[in-house]
């Protein structure tokens, strides 16, 4: 039988999400038996314009990342996007706070009209293109993405829960960090990461974006138990939460 053609590519981003699925050692062995990898700049030279699954890491900056993004989804049959950077924009969506004059002159200071530092208000992949699955957080877990790899190898629709941060964390009986006056974005931010921060004495800052269906009602009560305003909880969703940019 072939075995499917694999291509990972990389967009803004700071190569954590390929990082994890490197980190997977004798899972990533298994998993790479199971597939033919024929691109993949981080781990080999080589390079292919014929792939059924394309694995999208980062977000799109420049006009000419839309291109190429363009292009790889019309050469895949799947597209995954991978990591926050791809899913929801991830940080690098914090810029599209400000102006974008201020946000080049910050970081290039008085080298920034030069041509290759060229750059726009940030998207997630599917503000460019149609994205088939998304394996969330920053950074992904791997063995999430070796499950959802495994769940399409297969032919079934992979498991990507629906549902809060909160039911994993009271489920590990975690003290709710609300209890010590610090806004969580648990009760509206997608579940999957075993509530990693809680668990650890952190709140959740939101890295694995929204639930389709975020409790609003739920969320406001919660505010207004610990007497908090939606501001503390805006500034809170900045990081991981930040919207479109304007459009230019
Ligand atoms: S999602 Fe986080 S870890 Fe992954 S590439 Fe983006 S910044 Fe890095
Ligand atoms: S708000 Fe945060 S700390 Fe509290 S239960 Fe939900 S995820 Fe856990
Ligand atoms: S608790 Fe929140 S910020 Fe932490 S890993 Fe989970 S979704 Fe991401």
């Amino acid at each position: 039988m072939t075995k499917p053609r694999v291509a990972i590519f990389d967009f803004a981003c700071c190569e954590g999400c390929q990082l994890q699925i490197v980190n997977l050692e004798e899972e990533i062995l298994d998993l790479i038996g199971t597939v033919d990898v024929v691109e993949w700049r981080e781990a080999m030279s080589e390079q292919s314009h014929d792939y059924d699954i394309a694995i999208i890491e980062g977000s799109i900056t420049r006009l000419e990342d839309e291109k190429r993004i363009e292009i790889i989804r019309s050469r895949a049959k799947i597209l995954i996007a991978l990591g926050a950077c791809a899913t929801i924009g991830g940080v690098n969506k914090l810029k599209n706070n400000f102006s974008i004059t201020d946000v080049k002159s910050c970081v290039y200071g008085k080298h920034a009209d030069m041509p290759h530092l060229d750059t726009y208000y940030t998207k997630a992949i599917d503000e460019i293109v149609p994205v088939d699955f998304k394996v969330h957080g920053c950074p992904i877990n791997g063995r999430e993405f070796a499950a959802i790899v495994r769940a399409l190898l297969l032919g079934k629709k992979p498991f990507v829960p629906d549902y809060p941060v909160c039911v994993e964390c009271k489920a590990l009986e975690n003290v709710c960090r609300w209890e010590y006056n610090e806004p969580c974005l648990g009760p509206i931010i997608r579940a999957g990461c075993e509530a990693k921060c809680p668990s650890a004495g952190y709140r959740c800052f939101g890295c694995r974006g929204y639930v389709d269906h975020p409790n609003v009602d739920a969320a406001r009560e919660v505010i207004d138990k610990y007497g908090l305003s939606l501001d503390d909880l805006r500034t809170r969703m900045v990081l991981f939460g930040s919207k479109q940019g304007p459009t230019l």
